[in-house]
């Protein structure tokens, strides 16, 4: 099964009675392990897709399968099922709990799905050490640099085992070093787990670090190009 399957995805929305299409179609395959990167304009349909791959919206037509699973025989409560066991994210703000120590910050997903503290704390830890972040456990993202604030970000969005991590400009907030140093860390995590990464950034040297470019323009697909 591939991690993601969109077929002919619409998503309109309405503003003062007038429709907008901020997707008018849009047909997309996203195998298990892959790294790709949406790019296009702002006004796009970037953030649009990107919610709807993530389950956190619906789409107005289409057929949308994530991890196999079709999204329009859900209920509410399975959606966010599947959004809880099945995505991860990471944004571009990282949005951590600044006085709560990294470990705790990462441990929390796992709050909510019932995993027992001990089991908590040692998949916490181990997140934290494939992010290079062993050594500060304790520390708080408000002591943190950028760079390490969103490698804790990433560490809280792969404990949970995703099929997919889902990044909104993971970058933008970062300089070219950390930005570089948190492209590197998602393609070894890609390479070693096997989660599919799809990141959107308007930057073309960010782009440049997936192996799957998806140009997006006025909510459409205008190119899907791929390193052999
Ligand atoms: P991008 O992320 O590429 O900047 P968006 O997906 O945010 O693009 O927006 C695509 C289009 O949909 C834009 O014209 C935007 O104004 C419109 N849009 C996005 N969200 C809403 C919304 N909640 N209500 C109305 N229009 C929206
Ligand atoms: P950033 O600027 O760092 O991307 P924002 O707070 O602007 O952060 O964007 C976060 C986006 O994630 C919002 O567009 C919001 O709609 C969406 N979102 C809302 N709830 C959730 C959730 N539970 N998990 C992931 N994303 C969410």
């Amino acid at each position: 099964t591939p991690a993601i399957e969109a077929v002919d995805l619409v998503r309109r929305y309405e503003l003062d009675g007038v429709a907008v299409e901020a997707l008018r179609g849009v047909t997309l395959r996203i195998d298990r392990g892959e790294f790709a990167a949406v790019i296009g304009p702002s006004g796009s349909g970037k953030s649009t897709l990107m919610h709807l791959l993530g389950c956190l919206d619906r789409p107005t037509s289409g057929v949308l399968r994530i991890n196999g699973v079709e999204l329009a025989g859900l209920t509410d409560t399975e959606l966010a099922e599947l959004r809880n066991r099945t995505i991860g994210f990471v944004f571009q703000s990282f949005h951590l709990l600044g006085r709560t120590s990294a470990l705790d910050n990462v441990a929390l997903p796992l709050v909510y799905r019932g995993v027992g503290k001990a089991e908590r704390r040692d998949r916490a830890c181990a997140a934290l050490e494939s992010v290079g972040l062993g050594h500060r456990l304790d520390h708080r993202p408000s002591q943190m640099s950028g760079g390490e604030q969103q490698r804790v970000a990433i560490a809280r969005a792969l404990v949970g085992e995703p099929k997919v991590l889902l990044a909104d400009e993971p970058t933008g907030n970062l300089d070219t070093g950390n930005g570089t140093e948190v492209m590197a860390l998602l393609d070894r995590l890609n390479g070693a787990g096997g989660v599919a990464v799809v990141l959107v950034t308007h930057e073309p040297e960010i782009a440049a670090h997936a192996r799957r470019q998806i140009h997006v323009r006025d909510g459409l697909i205008e190119r899907d190009t791929a390193a052999p």
